[in-house]
């Protein structure tokens, strides 16, 4: 057998397959997996910020050594031919972006595709480890997020509440069963991408290659196309509807805030879970209610003579009226403070208080009478004048 590994392209060294991943000859693929993994994870530029273009360029060296040494029937040539057996899949310029097929084990094996995101800067399209992709290569994707609002009066903030949503809901076609075409129906592959769901551009990134994988435009990456179209969803094997949902807004919620409820967005269309369910809620505020932080605020009139003599007076509450014990002698602008009549706080037992600040209105006029009885009980004002400021009665404090 002749091992023939002399480098195709004149003037650069290529190393071994076997030696770039640091694998033994007999090794499995388990192997050869595990190897690229770490080192890929290695090699991420983003972990070689002194040396992106190099770190680059030892990724595509690890790749095409992958891309190689994972396929049976082109590491059987190479083991066989050296990198002569490999060249008819590279093509005369050698190993490039776009003969690498295994773009969608990087998901699986670094986790997340933010690597490749990464790796080429975000200018990777959607699409080539969107859902369509993944639908074929049965990668489970998750469904998509909803974002709803509910406006509830701000008692709820010490209540809490529960209120039915109606939240857009997406459910596979019954009468098709999702695949959009007319029931009993064959679907026919498609001919834009020959069923494969996928079509492959190649666009000139710096010193390579970048391949990218686009759903097919033509069959939105299902590899097939419908014969006759299902009137029930239109061919989309999709039908929209609202549905009911019950959420359970806790006491101590602040207005903006947004509630989780996983699972409950848009199911995926395969296997993988729902997106999620965010609520955003929305606080109608109270007009005689000021809030700052967990204390709430409000303003009451009370007459002279409650002033005066002291009594009860009804208040404002978050959550509706509460009787303020008003002692005699109030001053105007008297705050006072009620205790745990403010907002909660979110998974607590902790409550504000509120805090009440007490108007004392003036007759504005009065009659004979009564001018005379006022006058005998506390004097004339240009007798009394020093005292009467003293007391504070007839001098609204500024
Ligand atoms: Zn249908
Ligand atoms: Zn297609």
């Amino acid at each position: 057998m002749g091992f023939d590994r002399s480098n195709g392209r004149k003037g650069m060294a290529k190393r071994d397959y076997y030696e770039v991943l640091g694998v033994p000859r007999n090794s499995g693929p388990d192997e050869v997996k595990s190897a690229y993994r770490r080192l890929a994870r290695q090699h991420h530029p983003d972990m070689n910020k002194d040396n992106t273009k190099g770190a680059e360029e030892k990724f595509k060296e690890l790749s095409e050594a992958y891309e190689v040494l994972v396929d049976p029937a082109k590491r059987a040539r190479y083991d066989q031919l050296g990198f002569t057996g490999v060249q008819q899949d590279f093509g005369p310029g050698g190993f490039s972006w776009q003969n690498f097929t295994h773009a969608q084990d990087l998901e699986d094996l670094l986790g997340s595709t933010d690597f490749f995101q990464n790796l080429f800067g975000g200018g990777l399209p959607e699409g080539l480890f969107g859902r369509p992709v993944g639908r074929r290569s049965g990668i489970p994707t998750r469904g998509s997020d909803v974002e709803v609002s509910v406006r509830l009066p701000v008692s709820a903030a010490v209540t809490g509440a529960e209120p039915t949503l109606e939240v857009p809901a997406t459910l596979r076609c019954p009468d098709c069963k999702g695949t959009g075409a007319l029931r009993g129906t064959a679907l026919e592959k498609c001919p834009e991408c020959d069923g494969r769901g996928q079509v492959r551009r190649s666009q000139s990134r710096g010193f390579s290659q970048l391949i990218t994988i686009l759903e097919c435009p033509m069959c939105h990456g299902s590899g097939q196309r419908i014969r006759e179209p299902c009137p029930n969803c239109d061919a989309t094997g999709i039908i929209r509807r609202v549905k009911k949902l019950k959420v359970e807004v806790p006491p101590g919620i602040e207005d903006g805030a947004v509630l989780r409820l996983a699972h409950q967005g848009v199911p995926a269309d395969g296997s993988g879970p729902p997106g999620d369910l965010f609520v955003q809620v929305l606080l109608e505020p109270l007009p005689s209610i000021h809030r700052e932080g967990q204390d709430a605020y409000t303003e009451t009139h009370v007459g002279l003579s409650l002033a005066i003599f002291g009594g009860q007076t009804r208040v404002n509450t978050i959550t509706g009226q509460a009787i303020l014990t008003v002692p005699a002698g109030t001053q105007p602008e008297t705050r006072f403070r009620l205790r745990r009549e403010g907002f909660p706080r979110l998974r607590s037992t902790e409550r504000g208080d509120l805090i009440v600040t007490v108007h004392v209105d003036l007759p504005e006029s009065l009659n004979p009478h009564q001018r005379e009885l006022l006058r005998e009980a506390l004097g004339a004002p240009e007798a009394k004048e020093a005292a009467s400021r003293r007391s504070g009665l007839f001098s609204r404090r500024s």
